[in-house]
């Protein structure tokens, strides 16, 4: 899952950034309005974080702008005294707003409820359970399991076994992973996505005796039953 962060305090920006790698998204982060309209336009992003008060364009500019493109859903954050702003934001379409400050875990539970929200409308609980053979992820639980064993993941892996669960069957490029899982801008080592897989087969294949996680030899890796 991919995030763009539009806001102009750096330190704000940058707490954000680092706390939603760590749970698991691909962040990246524009600094001003116009840079921020530009990322949104062009890129493929699942969620907007989009600060009100920005220089260049401000939030409800950029969102007006991008709006007769992108339905992406959006985050506002505004001032704790501008409660016009929050109107404003919503009319201007925006999906959800927090006011300043915010604690980060409020955050994070208004992206999952968005992201889920924009996924399909209201799945059944059950829809949040992606099963293949004995494997089944609980998206909203972050749990993973195999034969009814808890399988630790890291944010990563987690999220690296969810996008090889949701496209079973279908080989993923390293390409295509690194850029689901990881910020696209950053500079990725050739292996970081061997060294991930790795880690993933071995808590998810290497205790059980039938392998789900397969390498297909020069295009990349597929999750899937096979016969033997
Ligand atoms: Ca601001």
């Amino acid at each position: 899952m991919k995030l763009l962060v539009v806001e102009d305090e750096a330190k704000l920006a940058d707490y954000l950034r680092k706390g939603l790698a760590e749970e698991g998204y691909a962040v990246d982060v524009a600094a001003n309005g116009i840079d921020g309209l530009h990322l949104a336009s062009l890129g493929n992003y699942d969620l907007i974080i989009l600060d009100a008060m920005l220089p260049g364009i401000d939030g409800f500019g950029l969102l007006a702008a991008l709006r007769q493109s992108k339905q992406t859903p959006v985050i506002m954050l505004t001032a704790r005294q501008r409660i016009e702003d929050r109107v404003r934001g919503l009319k201007t379409g925006a999906d959800d707003y927090l006011v300043k400050p915010f604690a980060f875990s409020e955050l994070v539970a208004r992206i999952e409820v968005l992201l889920r929200r924009a996924a399909g409308t209201s799945p059944a609980p059950d829809a949040l359970v992606l099963v293949l053979a004995d494997l089944q992820v609980d998206l909203a639980r972050r749990r993973a399991t195999r034969a009814g064993q808890r399988i630790d993941l890291s944010a990563k892996e987690f999220q690296l076994l969810t996008l090889l669960l949701r496209r079973k069957g279908q080989v993923l490029s390293r390409t295509e992973i690194a850029e689901q899982v990881w910020d696209v801008n950053f500079d990725l080592g050739t292996n970081v996505i061997d060294v991930a897989i790795r880690r993933l087969r071995n808590k998810l294949d290497l205790p059980f005796e039938r392998p789900l996680l397969h390498t297909v030899r020069g295009m990349g890796y597929v999750l899937e039953e096979r016969q033997s």
